[in-house]
């Protein structure tokens, strides 16, 4: 009996969780060992409070909440002071965090970033110059990665799947492709990062909505449409009829793809390379994971914070003069209750990454990217992204060949992530029909181990009239400062970073 067949009989009889060793972590036993990490029950502490001891009590300058790349930004930039990270989950990261088995490490959120232009934010830049990552190059005057090994070839780039078979370029060569170009490559040059950098005369394009920018000018066709949307949900969570005309363009037109060659890099952990390089430059004791910021609180010293050490079970109260809160906003109304009003807008887009660990005997070439645009995929109701091939990246045990999978659910969906939570099995069965459908060839007697990360809100969603609004010149406290991609920005590694260092700014402006 093949092995899906068997996972198809067994069914739930085979759910088993085992072994809690990380409240956010547990492994379900059944045909595939599967472990599921998933932020939801530890988060869920702040709704519904579960019994704890008194805690340690101490005083620091600075409390970070959220160890993203924006959190972990803000804590470069106060390396020399006093400060506290704190951090719900086991590991840091946030979406750009990852997993390791059989001395492989590969990504569980963001995976990749392109050379950055010159007219880029220089803080940004300085920063990842600093952290030795970038380097200005002056012949193409951008600013390209120093890890060579960590380029992807263009030439497996990118492979797509449609119902007509494979083809190499997501857009199809033609006279709408052209048009589109055409209205779209104007704006190169000028479509930066950070964001808050775009000219004030191009804010007008984050009032309408891209489908509606595009649709004035061409005559879209459902083909063209469904892989603008494809490409929206890949980078932005939500289609182009939810996300705005400035989002779009910039996703063609933030760098020169289409005149000059781009590095585009993707170390086999994915950005977690970024977050290991800044923690390098981090007391690790100041770093504190499965601590869950719960309560903040205004006193005279500034702030009073309560925090759950998650895996001692204690309630901790740290005071602190100030704070950068750089987790997801949406639990501010449990938090700090003044400034929710200041994000109740916000959309967040659920995400799944699934990693599958194959033992390589999958003989087939491989492309780093690989969409799968075929309209069965409406079946998995447009949510599943294709995976990334990690035969294209530099892999430290030849043995192992990795494929990561990523579905992109609707906000609305958010609860179909619960039950994955607990029974992972169908869509791991999905997924793997899916890719063995797309290599000609049954994968699930090589899969050894998959892992899955659940995210709940891990990705704001640029929808219109939602750029260009930092929220910090409306928030209550001027001693506690947002940061984060859901603080009005792309939900981007660059505008991530840039968040952080501008946070601990307005700080140092009190
Ligand atoms: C699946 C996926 C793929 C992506 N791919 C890319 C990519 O390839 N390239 C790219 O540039 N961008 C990508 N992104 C966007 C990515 O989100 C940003 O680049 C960036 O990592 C966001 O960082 P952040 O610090 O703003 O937020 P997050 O990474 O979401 O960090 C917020 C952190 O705060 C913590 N937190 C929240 N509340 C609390 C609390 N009360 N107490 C303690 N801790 C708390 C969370 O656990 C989390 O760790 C991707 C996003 C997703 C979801």
């Amino acid at each position: 009996m093949n092995r899906r067949l068997f996972l198809k009989l067994s069914a739930t009889a085979l759910i088993e969780v085992v072994g809690c060793q990380n409240r956010d972590r547990h492994t379900i036993s059944s045909p595939y060992d599967i472990t599921v990490t998933s932020d939801m029950k530890a988060g869920h502490q702040l709704l519904w409070p579960t019994p704890l001891t008194k805690g340690e009590q101490l005083n620091t300058e600075y409390i970070i909440v959220g160890s993203g790349l924006a959190g972990l930004s803000a804590a470069e930039r106060l390396a020399d002071r006093d400060f506290i990270l704190c951090e719900l989950s086991a590991g840091l990261g946030g979406s750009s965090s990852h997993a390791s088995y059989a001395g492989e490490s590969f990504s569980q959120g963001a995976h990749y970033d392109l050379a950055y232009p010159a007219n880029y934010g220089r803080e940004t830049l300085a920063l990842l110059e600093k952290l030795g990552i970038v380097a200005y190059d002056p012949i193409q005057n951008c600013w390209n990665f120093v890890d060579k090994q960590y380029l992807i070839r263009e030439s497996k780039a990118e492979q797509i799947r449609t119902e007509t078979g494979f083809q190499s370029e997501i857009l199809t060569p033609g006279p709408l492709k052209t048009a589109f170009l055409e209205l779209v490559l104007p704006y190169q040059g000028q479509m930066k990062m950070p964001t808050w950098l775009i000219d004030r005369e191009l804010h007008w394009l984050d009032q309408i909505t891209f489908r509606q920018f595009l649709a004035r000018s061409l005559d879209l066709t459902p083909d063209f449409e469904r892989v603008i949307d494809y490409q929206m949900r890949d980078d932005y969570g939500a289609s182009a009829n939810q996300v705005s005309a400035l989002a779009g363009i910039h996703y063609y037109t933030c760098r020169p793809y289409y005149t000059e060659s781009v590095e585009l890099f993707s170390p086999p952990e994915g950005n977690y390379y970024f977050v290991k390089k800044l923690v390098s430059r981090l007391n690790p004791q100041r770093l504190k994971t499965q601590h869950l910021v719960k309560r903040i609180e205004r006193d005279r010293y500034g702030f009073q914070v309560e925090v759950i050490d998650l895996s001692k079970k204690a309630l901790n109260t740290y005071r602190a003069k100030f704070i950068v809160f750089a987790g997801q906003k949406h639990s501010l109304q449990y938090i700090f209750e003044p400034d929710q009003h200041l994000f109740s807008h916000n959309a967040y887009a659920p995400w799944l990454v699934m990693n599958l660990v194959l033992s390589d005997r999958l003989n087939a070439d491989g492309f780093w990217q690989n969409e799968i645009l075929e309209e069965t995929n409406k079946v998995a109701k447009k949510t599943f992204m294709g995976f990334v091939d990690n035969a294209t990246q530099v892999r430290h045990n030849p043995d192992y060949r990795i494929l990561t999978a990523y579905y992109c659910f609707i906000p609305d969906q958010r609860q179909i992530l619960a039950d994955i939570e607990t029974h992972a099995e169908s869509i791991v069965e999905r997924t793997v029909t899916q890719i063995s459908n797309y290599f000609n060839r049954d994968i699930s007697p090589l899969i050894e181990r998959v892992f899955l990360k659940l995210m709940g809100h891990a990705m704001p969603i640029p929808k219109v009239n939602y750029l260009f609004d930092d929220q910090n010149q409306y928030r209550s406290e001027p001693g506690l400062v947002y940061a984060g991609v859901d603080n009005s920005r792309l939900p981007l590694l660059f505008e991530a970073m840039d968040s952080g260092i501008q946070a601990v700014k307005l700080l140092d402006q009190i």
